[in-house]
């Protein structure tokens, strides 16, 4: 039954998100439940080996569900978690959710409704008060988002150097491209923390909006050296954290207005790169779990997506998802693979690749449209 109505699957996991999630989500390491607030390997991000950014909710994991990774974002409610590791839309995971809880039919969701309706005045207290410390967590995240996006410049800024020779060392030079200004900037100093947050230094950095429902969602940070190098830290992108009325999965930068056709990828490199040999604007997704999840705004009609190649084929099969879900919706669907092949003891091949090996010569040829149009 694919239509369960969440609040009663919520109110009904309240208490047993423990359970729920260990057994949805056998990715998650053991050590994670065992000791709640313990950092363990992201599972979607460190490949289960390296890494320890990822935890669950010390405070309220059982009656939450909600986690974070310092590299992926914040994900405040059990289904929140489930959507991105799972790469499921919100009603797939209700009913996966409401299965776990014994939910198969409307019948036994009108039981649980009954049910919830006994528990309704010891939740809500609890709720209320977590809903006042979330309140002010909010109030924290929202304010270094602000004070971040405030302090930051367009890349165009004299101060915004380092940006212009690390996009230039990828032979990318459409930094001043009208509009880019709106989803990408620069930053001169932030702060950068390991996944134990161990302070790594402060370092010039380009900031990207990633907007999700139409409304700005959390920022995602490329740290660099001020001579244009990607910085020395353990992990040089990474995601602010989100809050908790926002959500990533779903989302994109837009480094242009929407059309009719978008052109989405993972890196801001690669987007940039298609752009320098298209001269179509390409929005970056991040990384291939966003990527997978997208959903594209009202108006759109046709996506391509610019797949990166991985040996571990990653990005081809997150490529795949998405276009089969678009498809689904209507939405037609091309997925376009770097024509070149992975040199020999490379983690794989994207499209920036392409432009700085090939360069024009490495795309297909432009469509008239497209060509008038840039
Ligand atoms: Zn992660």
């Amino acid at each position: 039954m694919k239509n369960f109505d969440a609040r009663v699957v919520k109110t009904a996991a309240f208490g047993q998100w423990d359970a729920i999630i260990q057994r949805l989500a056998p990715e998650i390491p053991a050590a994670a439940f065992k000791k709640l607030g313990k950092h363990v390997a992201c599972p979607i991000h460190s490949g289960g080996t390296k890494g320890d950014g990822f935890k669950l909710f010390k405070k309220d994991f059982a009656e939450t569900g909600g986690g974070m990774c310092n590299t992926c974002g914040t994900f405040h409610d059990g289904f929140k978690l489930l959507m991105w590791l799972k790469g499921w839309d919100f009603p797939t995971t209700v009913e996966e959710v409401a299965g776990e809880l014994g939910l198969k039919n409307s019948n036994d969701q009108r039981e649980q409704r009954a049910i919830n309706r006994d528990r309704e005045a010891e939740i809500a207290a609890i709720r209320a008060q977590r809903l006042a410390d979330e309140k002010a967590e909010d109030e924290r995240i929202r304010g270094n988002l602000k004070r971040i996006w405030n302090e930051s410049v367009p890349l165009t800024d004299p101060i915004a150097e380092p940006a212009r020779l690390y996009l230039a060392s990828r032979k990318i030079r459409i930094w001043d491209r009208p509009g880019l200004e709106r989803a990408v900037r620069f930053h001169p100093s932030l702060n950068c923390y390991n996944e134990d947050q161990e302070f790594e230094g402060s370092f010039p950095t380009i900031v990207l909006l990633v907007c999700s429902e139409g409304r700005p969602a959390t920022i995602h940070r490329h740290y660099l050296t001020p001579k244009g190098e990607k910085a020395p830290v353990e992990n040089s992108k990474k995601m602010c954290e989100v809050p908790s009325d926002r959500q990533v999965t779903g989302g994109a930068v837009f480094t242009s207005m929407a059309a009719e056709v978008a052109d989405v990828c993972e890196g801001l490199e690669t987007a940039l790169s298609i752009e320098m040999a298209m001269g179509i604007p390409v929005w970056p997704l991040v990384n291939a779990t966003l990527l997978e999840l997208f959903e594209p705004p009202k108006g759109v009609k046709a996506v391509r997506i610019w797949a990166d190649k991985d040996v571990t084929e990653t990005g081809i099969r997150a490529a795949n998802a998405l276009k089969a879900r678009l498809w689904e919706k209507g939405i037609k669907c091309m997925v376009m693979i770097p024509s070149i092949s992975i040199p020999e003891g490379a983690k794989g091949v994207d499209w920036a690749d392409v432009w700085m090996t090939m360069g024009l010569f490495g795309f297909p040829q432009r469509p008239k449209a497209e060509r008038v149009a840039s």
